[in-house]
């Protein structure tokens, strides 16, 4: 009944989900594709019915986001293979202060960096990890899983592989991650190897390594990384009381994840659980803007471009894996692609800090864009707005740090507070809260 396998994104090949295969026979990529009429066999209020119970369970793979939704993510693995982190069910921030600020009728920032390795990653390396555990334990000649990483998919891929004590490689551009980043894959034992190129440098040369098939490929090109990121859109609408907003705002680099985004809001149209389709906007940064160019000349191609350096430093991608899947999504829902300055994604990013939100930079480029597009007329006054918060703040600490010291090259920060440095007197201490409270 409940049945999933590979399927071409532009032809009729499927391929069953045990077979280590990540496009097509003509290069495209791949989905998870579901048995969706078996879905049909339960009405909306029992989907709703059986996630509410399982919202309040305390079994291991129920208190997983990603899990509580298992029929609709990997309906066949047996549940001792699931490898979870109790990923997902992470907060929906209320920022109707920013709201009121920017004369919006209501702002959530679905933070999805509240998670084991502070980044929405682990949404889809669960459902990766487990399947690979699952082949492993079958027997399947797998030694090692790798990716190529702008720092998260390597956290998330070595925190996931060491718990299920699977081997894990990761290939890192050199000196263009944070500290943060590159200490998860140390500490949790993967091979790190960290490279003289760029994402897409690394990108390339992992998808040669990985087509020995004993090394399983692990970045977002793999299908089974989207089931998981799918389920931001379940688990926002769940907590909006089985609604979506009007508009959803979204970081984009390789363009895996907004690719996930619009497929859960498929899936939940599929199943009746909403009827009214939202729109998505993609923002990126200037640096690093191969979509917004796209979608500029009305996609007429993608034309790759040399990625250059962004404080956005998990988006700085040139050549985007999931650009047709993203495609995709911008027609299917009503989509805009926005960019925004480095100036303007640290200023945005530190903006929302002053609400009590701790934003990484990526989350910087979503609220800059909000803003602008709300300054533009295109987001009006009556929308609902979500903004997906793709990492934790405390990732990027160099960033926020040099923020407020005014050590960005290029910015001045609008919204920087200084420290006050005073002598160790309580006369002194006084003077200065007089002056600032
Ligand atoms: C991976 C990542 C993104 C970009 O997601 P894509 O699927 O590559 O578009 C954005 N922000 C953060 C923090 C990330 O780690």
């Amino acid at each position: 009944m409940f049945h999933a396998e590979f399927k071409s994104i532009s032809d009729k090949d499927t391929y069953p989900l045990s077979e280590v295969v990540y496009r097509d026979k003509n290069g495209s990529l791949l989905e998870v594709s579901h048995n969706r009429s078996a879905w049909r066999t339960r009405s909306p209020d029992e989907w709703r019915a059986l996630f509410r119970v399982r919202r309040s369970s305390f079994f291991p793979i129920d208190l997983s986001g990603v899990w509580s939704k298992r029929e609709l993510v990997l309906p066949e693995i047996p549940e001792e293979d699931i490898v979870t982190l109790k990923e997902g069910w992470t907060p929906l921030f209320d920022a109707q202060k920013l709201a009121k600020e920017i004369k919006l009728k209501s702002l959530h920032v679905k933070l999805c960096g509240n998670s084991h390795t502070g980044s929405f990653k682990d949404l889809g390396m669960t459902v990766l990890v487990s399947q690979v555990n699952h082949l492993v334990k079958k027997g399947a000649p797998i030694k090692a899983v790798a990716c190529a990483s702008t720092g998260d998919t390597s956290a998330a891929l070595s925190a996931y592989c060491a718990t299920a004590g699977i081997p894990s490689i990761v290939f890192l551009p050199a000196g263009k991650i944070s500290i943060a980043q590159l200490v998860q894959p140390i500490s949790n034992g993967s091979i790190v190897l960290a490279l003289d190129t760029d994402f897409d440098g690394c990108m390339k040369i992992v998808q040669e390594v990985t087509a020995d098939k004993s090394i399983y490929l692990a970045n977002s090109m793999n299908s089974l990384r989207i089931e998981g990121q799918k389920t931001i859109s379940y688990e926002l609408c769940q907590e909006l009381g089985w609604q979506l907003p009007d508009t959803l705002i979204i970081p984009g680099g390789n363009l895996g994840n907004v690719s996930a985004l619009a497929k859960g809001i498929d899936d939940l149209l599929e199943l009746g659980l909403v009827n009214r389709k939202p729109r998505i906007i993609v923002a990126q940064a200037e640096n690093a803007n191969p979509f917004y160019q796209a979608y500029k000349r009305d996609f007429d191609k993608l034309e790759p471009v040399q990625a250059q350096k962004t404080l956005a430093s998990a988006i700085q991608i040139g050549n985007p894996v999931s650009y047709p899947k993203a495609e995709q999504a911008i027609r299917d829902y009503n989509g805009i692609v926005e960019q925004v300055s480095e100036q303007e994604l640290s200023d945005a990013a530190h903006r929302a800090d002053k609400i009590g939100l701790y934003c990484c930079p990526h989350t910087g480029v979503a609220l800059g864009a909000l803003f602008k597009l709300k300054e533009k007329g295109l987001i009006s006054s009556e929308e609902t707005v979500v903004v997906v918060s793709t990492a934790h703040g405390l990732k990027f600490s160099e960033f926020k740090a040099a923020y407020h010291e005014q050590k960005l090259k290029g910015i001045t920060p609008k919204y920087a507070n200084a420290i006050h440095r005073l002598p160790a007197k309580a006369n002194a201490v006084m003077d200065v809260l007089k002056e600032v409270l």
